[in-house]
Parts: C-alpha cells; sequence; structure tokens
C-alpha cells in the first residue's frame, strides 16, 4: 500500500492476566480494503480484534484510525470515533427483540433520540428479513438473522472500520453466502473490513490481503490471492467434505475443532435482499 492506511496497527502486545498471547503485530486496513485475519485455534485473532476495540486493554503498541491514536481510550469511545467490533458469538441479547436491540444500539452509537427511529429504519432497509421480525425477541430468531442483526447493530454506528469476528461460525453454507455478499459490498458505503474467518476460502476470495497468525506473532502479511493459491494451506483449513469449515491450520496441518453444526435455531436461511 502506498498510501496512509486508514487503521494502522504498530507493535500491539496483547493478552490476559499479564500475560502476552499476541506479540508485536503490525497490522494495515486501508480505505475500502477488506482484509483477512487467519491463523489457528488460540492463534491470537479474537485477542488481537478485542485489543484493537478497547474490549481488553493492549499491553503494548498503537492502533491509529486515519493518524488518530485508539490505543488507550475507552470500547466505547473507539466504537464512536469509527472502529467497530462484531465479536464471536454475536454479542447479542437473547431476550430483548429486534426493535429494542437496534434502538439501544443507535442510542448507544450516539444517535440523538429524534434520529434513532430513521437510523433504525435504514437498518431495515438494508436487512429486510428483520424488519419482518422486528417484534421478535433475537433468541427466536435464524443464526443466520442473528448474524444480521449483530451486522446492523454495527453498522448503526456508522463504522470506518469493521471487524467482523467469525462470522459465518454456525451457519449452513447459503446463509454464509447472504452474509458474503452483502459484507462484500460494505467498502463501497465506505466501510473498511478486518475479517476473522474460518471459512477461509471464501474470506481470501473477499479480501485483498491476508495475514496469518501462528502463536500471536505473524507467520505471512501479504496477497490473499497469493495466500489462496497455496493449496497447502488452504486445504488444511477444512476438514472432510461437509462443506464445514474447521478453522485455519498454517502448516497443512489437521485442526483438531469442530465448526459448530450448521444452522441456528430453525436453520432458515436469510433473505438480506427482501
Ligand atoms: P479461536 O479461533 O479459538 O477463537 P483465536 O486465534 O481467536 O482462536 P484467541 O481467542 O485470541 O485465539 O486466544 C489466544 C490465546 O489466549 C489462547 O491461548 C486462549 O486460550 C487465550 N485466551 C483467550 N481468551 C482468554 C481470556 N479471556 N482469558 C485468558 N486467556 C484467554
Amino acid at each position: 500500500m502506498t498510501e496512509e492506511p486508514l487503521l494502522s496497527i504498530r507493535g500491539l502486545r496483547a493478552g490476559y492476566g499479564g500475560i502476552p498471547v499476541v506479540f508485536h503485530l503490525d497490522l494495515d486496513v486501508g480505505e475500502g480494503e477488506i482484509v483477512a485475519l487467519l491463523g489457528a485455534n488460540g492463534a491470537g485473532k479474537t485477542t488481537t480484534l478485542r485489543a484493537v476495540s478497547g474490549m481488553i486493554p493492549p499491553m503494548a503498541g498503537t492502533v491509529t484510525l486515519a493518524g488518530e491514536r485508539m490505543s488507550g481510550r475507552p470500547a466505547q469511545r473507539i466504537a464512536r470515533l469509527g472502529v467497530v467490533h462484531i465479536p464471536e458469538g454475536r454479542g447479542i441479547f437473547p431476550s430483548l427483540e429486534v426493535d429494542e436491540t437496534l434502538r439501544l444500539a443507535a442510542t448507544m452509537a450516539g444517535v440523538p433520540r429524534r434520529g434513532v427511529a430513521g437510523t433504525v429504519d435504514e437498518m431495515y432497509a438494508t436487512f429486510p428479513a428483520l424488519a419482518r421480525r422486528r417484534g421478535q425477541a433475537a433468541r427466536h430468531l435464524s443464526g443466520g438473522e442473528q448474524q444480521m442483526l449483530a451486522l446492523a447493530r454495527g453498522l448503526i454506528h456508522g463504522p470506518r472500520v469493521l471487524m467482523i469476528d467469525e462470522m459465518s461460525q454456525g451457519l449452513a453454507p447459503t446463509v454464509v453466502d447472504a452474509l458474503f455478499a452483502l459484507v462484500g459490498s460494505l467498502p463501497q458505503r465506505g466501510v473498511s473490513l478486518l475479517l476473522v474467518e474460518q471459512f477461509v476460502s471464501r474470506a481470501l476470495q473477499l479480501a485483498s490481503r491476508a495475514y496469518v497468525l501462528e502463536k500471536g506473532e505473524v507467520s505471512y502479511a501479504g496477497s490473499a490471492a497469493a495466500l489462496a493459491a497455496d493449496e497447502a494451506f488452504v486445504r488444511g483449513s477444512y476438514l472432510g467434505d461437509a462443506g464445514e469449515p474447521a478453522p485455519v491450520m498454517p502448516g497443512g496441518r489437521t485442526a483438531d475443532k469442530q465448526a459448530p453444526p450448521a444452522g441456528g435455531p430453525g436453520g432458515v436461511p436469510p433473505n438480506i435482499g427482501g
């Protein structure tokens, strides 16, 4: 990349209880770019996203957005400034209705009271399937609809960089296709992406660049197409041929953690386009 990256992570060290699990990580996301962050279970991908979004304090290093320092700020401030994290497991409240979830998100994002309804309606226009379920508690949504709700909640913040952790986890391949199509269109709406993803091939199709983490250190940083062409790497990322993804294992080893069963409650594919 020649121009200054939108999101710049330099020398990040992060971990738990004073013990680092991510070491001296450098990573960039350019304006309008989709970047994949890949690696085996426990490599430190989630920890990286948590440290960038302020969910955990970085132990060292800096994170900047368009030159403005994010690291050291509280999570809610970082989200309002434009770096939004959709966590693994989606982080939605099962008892809250879809509409309540989105109105709460708009409030958290700092939307003034009179603007909340309009902001929520914009999300219903993007996700018509959610509009049809607006009065349902989140626990009654299919897995795909829950992921849409998590995406809508993130997008309400008007992010410049959206970091999505394991978007496809537990979803049927048709549902994943629909979500990937939507996410792939986000750069046209001014949202750059950092994706942690177990569907390695699809993530590499969407991304222009990729990073691979191994035991908390970057073992690959470069073109996504070049990584996708590395058959041993991609083959080593999957278990079996049932279309169920398993986390990537650099070096061609077989992953030892099975993905959860496909489909959420009901397993109904979402209708993102309406
Ligand atoms: P996965 O795909 O399994 O989520 P990951 O690459 O996202 O893998 P992390 O979740 O970042 O990996 O975990 C990195 C290391 O940090 C692992 O050894 C993990 O056990 C440890 N770890 C993760 N969360 C915590 C926590 N809350 N407290 C202590 N250790 C943690």
